[in-house]
């Protein structure tokens, strides 16, 4: 299948999605993971009528940020954690931060947004489930650093993100997916421009919109599998050719 007819299907799914739960299809934004498919791809699928992406890696929009970055009213989330010499690049290349779990990072995005004269929208990611490879700030912690970050000049917070453990089976998302729209309805009366929830991924994003989701990141339902990187996250090459797909 073409990129355009992946993208038709899951717009469609989401469709159906928000008609069962009985809420309005736009109220559910499709982020297009475009992450180490490479500029074409994302071509494609910008003319199929696609304008949101996430990249996972600063590095990745900037190489890519030639070609994609002048589409007219195209508009790039980033969705992988961020390294704090990553920061100010980040605040340049990303109409939207969605992985903000530390003040540090939070300040430094607000300066270098403050320089550029805008106001740059971010996400707090939560850290929900105990693995190790998980990103976030913890649900603990999540007032504290909302309460030192809400009022920065050049930040607007606009709310969490989450990503649940993977499971082939969806259902195992759903308690994630819950607990950070609960979290959410807690923190939106002190802190009311946090609106939205981005969760939700190829395999699971129907749950998530079931759960209030009004951000899903849709990679592999779109792109297809992706191709492995030249090389890791740590520099070192990648053995072999295989994809991987999840
Ligand atoms: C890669 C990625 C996705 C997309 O995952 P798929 O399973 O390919 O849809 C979503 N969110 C984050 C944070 C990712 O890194």
């Amino acid at each position: 299948m073409s990129i355009a007819e992946n993208l038709a299907k899951v717009r469609a799914e989401i469709g159906e999605a928000c008609r069962a739960a009985g809420r309005a299809e736009s109220t559910v934004t499709l982020i297009a993971v475009s992450k180490v498919h490479p500029a074409e791809r994302l071509i494609e699928a910008y003319e199929a009528g696609q304008r949101v992406f996430g990249e996972n890696r600063v590095q990745e929009l900037q190489a890519k940020a030639e070609r994609v970055r002048g589409l007219p009213g195209a508009e790039f989330h980033l969705i992988g954690p961020l390294q704090s010499n990553k920061t100010a690049k980040a605040a340049e290349l990303f109409d939207t931060v969605d992985t903000v779990a530390e003040r540090k990072t939070a300040q430094r995005l607000a300066t270098t947004a403050m320089a550029l004269g805008k106001q740059l929208p971010v996400l707090i990611e939560v850290k929900l489930s105990p693995e190790e490879s998980k990103h976030g700030v913890s649900p603990a912690e999540l007032p504290g650093l909302l309460s030192a970050i809400a009022g920065l000049e050049g930040l607007e917070v606009r709310g969490l993100m989450t990503v649940p453990p993977w499971d082939e089976d969806a259902e195992t998302a759903r308690p994630y997916f819950r607990q950070l729209r609960e979290l959410r309805d807690e923190l939106a009366g002190t802190y009311p421009t946090l609106r939205e929830l981005s969760m939700g991924m190829s395999n699971d994003f129907r749950v998530a919109i079931e759960e209030g989701s009004t951000a899903v990141r849709v990679g592999t339902a779109i792109f297809g599998a992706r191709p492995k990187p030249a090389i890791n996250e740590d520099g070192t090459a990648v053995e072999d050719g295989t994809t991987v797909g999840g």
